[in-house]
């Protein structure tokens, strides 16, 4: 086997359900049974060509009409540059709409995930094009120093957040690049989540964080969610559900793996980093 393919077969496994639609559906049914709802993902990103755009919009349309003949728990996630951002707003605008549009038909909530900083005024400003009708939900990340504020923006509109620490490489001008300073913000964000908002999504595995929230929530009520990521800390996301927990595994299918991949070996990698520091003398 080519280096390659071994390094596919083996990130494949554990970040990403497979290829194809069936292997997002079988992954999807699977984490149903154990009682947890899943997050579909079809991979790919900073599209250029219209006709990867094209291909992108009629797989999540297949996926929307399979999700619901087989009754799986799952909303789908869709990145604005698969949609076609990086080309022009306008046709990312009309895929989104073509899409939001088909899942509102069967009844399947749409997540628009954050990309890097650049994309943030558009992603945002695609999402206020449907937020009022509902089924939609935009993700925020907390290590961008401008979070709290488009944070309390979408609040006020009703907005169904997904807050995450971030997984782009952003320059300190903008972002919070140390560890402590992400997840304080997080932890601030958070709480201005608790208080204002009816319906949300913790998305991360930092232990602290989730027993943050789960203590926060015994005093508000909310329509509360945890996200956490296919192939990590999953065991936890299991022992959450029974506790009664509702609990979301974001699922990425596809075969354009590798930028995704590498965010996912980045973090990592980090975390082997700062685990090696502390015996280091
Ligand atoms: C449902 C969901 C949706 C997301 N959507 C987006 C999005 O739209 N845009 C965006 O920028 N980011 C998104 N992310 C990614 C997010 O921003 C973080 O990069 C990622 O969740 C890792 O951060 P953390 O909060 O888990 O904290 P960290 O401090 O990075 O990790 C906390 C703990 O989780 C475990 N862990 C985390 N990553 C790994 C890994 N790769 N391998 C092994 N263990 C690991 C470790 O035990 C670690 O100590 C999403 C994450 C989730 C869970």
């Amino acid at each position: 086997m080519k280096t390659s393919a071994f390094a596919e077969r083996l990130i494949a496994g554990r970040w990403i359900a497979g290829p194809g639609i069936r292997d997002a559906l079988k992954t999807a049914a699977m984490i149903n049974d154990k009682g947890l709802e899943a997050e579909l993902n079809y991979l790919g990103e900073d599209f250029s060509d219209p006709a990867d755009v094209s291909k992108t919009v009629k797989v999540y349309e297949s996926l929307l009409t399979r999700i619901a003949a087989e009754k799986l728990k799952a909303s789908i996630a869709l990145k604005p540059t698969q949609l076609g951002m990086g080309i022009s707003e306008e046709i990312a605008r009309a895929n989104y709409s073509k899409i939001v549009k088909a899942a509102r038909k069967v009844g399947i909530f749409v997540w628009l995930d954050m990309e890097s900083h650049d994309y943030v005024d558009r992603t945002i400003s695609l999402y206020e094009t449907e937020v009022l009708r509902g089924g939609v939900g935009i993700c925020i990340q907390s290590y961008l120093r401008r979070s709290a504020e488009d944070l309390k923006r979408l609040v006020r509109k009703r907005a169904v957040i997904r807050l995450v620490k971030g997984a782009y490489k952003e320059d300190s001008s903008i972002a919070f690049v140390s560890r402590e300073e992400r997840t304080k913000n997080y932890e601030r964000l958070m709480r201005y989540l608790f208080s204002n908002s009816k319906r949300f999504m913790i998305a991360t595995h930092d232990e602290r964080l989730l027993d943050g929230a789960i203590l926060l929530s015994k005093n508000h009520h909310t329509e509360l969610s945890f996200g956490m990521l296919k192939g990590i800390r999953n065991g936890y996301a299991e022992k959450l559900s029974k506790k009664g927990m509702n609990v979301v595994i974001y699922v990425p299918f596809g075969e354009m793996w590798l930028q995704y991949s590498y965010r996912r070996l980045r973090e990592a990698s980090n975390m082997f980093l700062v685990l090696r520091s502390l015996f280091e003398r």
